[in-house]
């Protein structure tokens, strides 16, 4: 049984710069090869228990030689897997996919290619510079810059049709041989003054972008320390970065900003930092543990007709119990004759979600409002169902006990995600954060959990964005400081308190 291979190209850089075809590739890959061009976080998107492998680790400089790439990605697929090769950019733009595809097709291997954005195109879009316009560029030509290492003369590259075409060049992997490439360009007669820029990391938060002419482009990059990947653009279409350049105008570009929740709840911040030209980085803190196999709650469901009360109080619980429905063969209509009540907005929403409209919910998300809710209009008859998380708060379940019968059952528990620590350590240590937001009190204290107490000085380093007062008197009770306290309690708000 043979695999199948898709040779992806993953873009330039930015997250959403993948095309629909390339994410389904990614989703359906037993074994996914990628490299240093590649967003990495592209690898979430993989299923469970896919194999990754990194074929161009950038720290050690350690390639693995074209021709053993070509055979992995053989190997993979004779051994019946799906394997996704993720490229930088297109994977025929100087990607080699050309050879990768050839040794497939050797060996009988199906395979197909999904196009991707060129950073050549879309790299220079991002740093404001069109490839083509009609008042200065009218052709434009993709060259390597990697030529020959013997410093002979690269037949294939015809200088004196560059110079004089008046297209945009752009040259990849020009920038050891940026000297050479300049001095030819002049030789053959382009104008010296001719703009030149550098863009370096294109469309990635760390995009950076220099700007020269063709004569002292050379000086320029060993001052500036250009170092590759990057992009060297050649052509008057240069000049238009300053009117062009919608990028690195975006509020937050630039910013690497730690966002500490757990993973089910950043989406939105991480989005918006996104959007907004932020580098996010995730810190997860805790992670829900549902309790397995739990026949309490199984028992509790069957009983369900002698309830006359279903109390809610997290979308996480929403989540589980209804699912346990769904897996006992039930739905919605097991609820018919029960009164479902829910702590707040974001619990409703998960219970409409699931076609039921919540009959009481509080305006204030705290157990004492609910409890202020029922308080009247429960008695000694009702029995209320509390499935919900182990060492919750005991208050409302006392509370109500008190005037009627409440059964609590524990159906999930909240516990330390450690998954990222390392990560979250190197980074306070490294210093290159511009913000970390904390979205509420507790993950303040699971975050200090997770680092340690021994690293918490670390955290004075970054510039903290607290959601509220409540989160902010967490983070002074630990001796830290706050940079700024979002006006109102929302994402929205923190993201506008870090553009500001
Ligand atoms: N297939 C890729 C190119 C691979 S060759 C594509 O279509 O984009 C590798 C060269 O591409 C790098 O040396 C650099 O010159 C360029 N490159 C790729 N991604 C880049 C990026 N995000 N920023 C700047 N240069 C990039």
């Amino acid at each position: 049984m043979k695999g199948k291979v898709y040779l992806v190209g993953a873009g330039p850089g930015d997250y959403k710069l993948l095309t629909l075809k390339g994410l389904e590739c990614i989703r359906k890959a037993d074994v996914i090869v990628y490299d240093r061009l590649a967003n990495i976080n592209y690898l979430k998107e993989a299923k469970k228990g896919c194999e990754f492998i990194n074929v161009g680790k950038a720290s050690s400089h350690h390639l693995l030689p074209q021709d053993q790439i070509n055979r992995l990605i053989a190997d993979k697929a004779l051994e019946g897997k799906i394997v996704t090769r993720l490229k930088g950019g297109d994977p025929y733009v100087f990607g080699r996919g050309g050879e990768e595809g050839e040794l497939l097709k050797a060996e009988g291997i199906e395979f197909e290619v999904v196009p991707g954005v060129t950073s050549a195109i879309g790299g220079l879009c991002y740093a404001g510079i069109p490839i083509t316009h009609r008042d200065h560029a009218s052709s434009f030509h993709v060259i390597t810059g990697h030529l020959r290492k013997d410093g002979k003369e690269n037949p294939e590259i015809n200088w004196n049709a560059l110079a004089n075409m008046k297209g945009t060049l752009v040259f990849l992997m020009g920038v050891s041989n940026l000297k050479n490439i300049s001095e030819n360009l002049i030789k053959e007669g382009m104008s010296k003054d001719t703009p030149v820029a550098f863009v370096s990391w294109a469309t990635r938060y760390n995009q950076r972008v220099v700007t020269a002419t063709l004569e002292d482009a050379y000086e320029v990059a060993i001052r500036e320390e250009v170092k590759p990947p990057t992009l060297i653009v050649v052509g008057t279409v240069v000049n238009l970065r300053d009117t062009l350049n919608f990028f690195e105008k975006k509020p937050l570009f630039g910013k690497s900003i730690m966002v500490t929740r757990s993973r089910s709840q950043n989406s939105k911040l991480v989005e918006r930092i996104m959007d907004l030209g932020g580098n996010p980085i995730e810190i997860p803190t805790i992670k829900i543990e549902k309790v397995q196999d739990n026949k309490e709650l199984e028992n509790e469901i069957k009983n369900l007709k002698d309830y006359t009360y279903l109390v809610l109080t997290s979308k996480n619980g929403v989540d589980i119990f209804f699912d346990k429905l769904d897996e006992m063969g039930l739905d919605c209509r097991a609820l018919a004759n029960i009164k479902v009540c829910s702590i707040g907005a974001a619990t409703s929403k998960a219970i409409i979600r699931r076609g039921i409209k919540p009959d009481i919910q509080p305006e204030k998300a705290v157990g004492e409002s609910l409890y202020d809710e029922l308080k009247d209009i429960v008695s000694k008859e009702d029995k209320i169902l509390i499935p919900r998380a182990k060492n919750a708060r005991e208050f409302l379940v006392k509370k109500l006990n008190e005037i009627s019968n409440v059964t609590e059952v524990v159906t999930y528990e909240s516990v330390m995600d450690d998954s990222k620590k390392e990560e979250a350590i190197n980074a306070l240590e490294e210093g290159n954060l511009d913000y970390i937001t904390f979205a509420s009190s507790s993950t303040v204290t699971n975050f200090i959990n997770l680092i340690g107490e021994e690293n918490k000085d670390k955290l004075s380093n970054t510039k903290i964005i607290s959601i509220g007062k409540i989160t902010t008197k967490t983070i002074l009770d630990n001796g830290l400081e706050v940079y700024k306290e979002s006006e109102k309690a929302s994402i929205e708000s923190m993201i506008e308190a870090m553009s500001e």
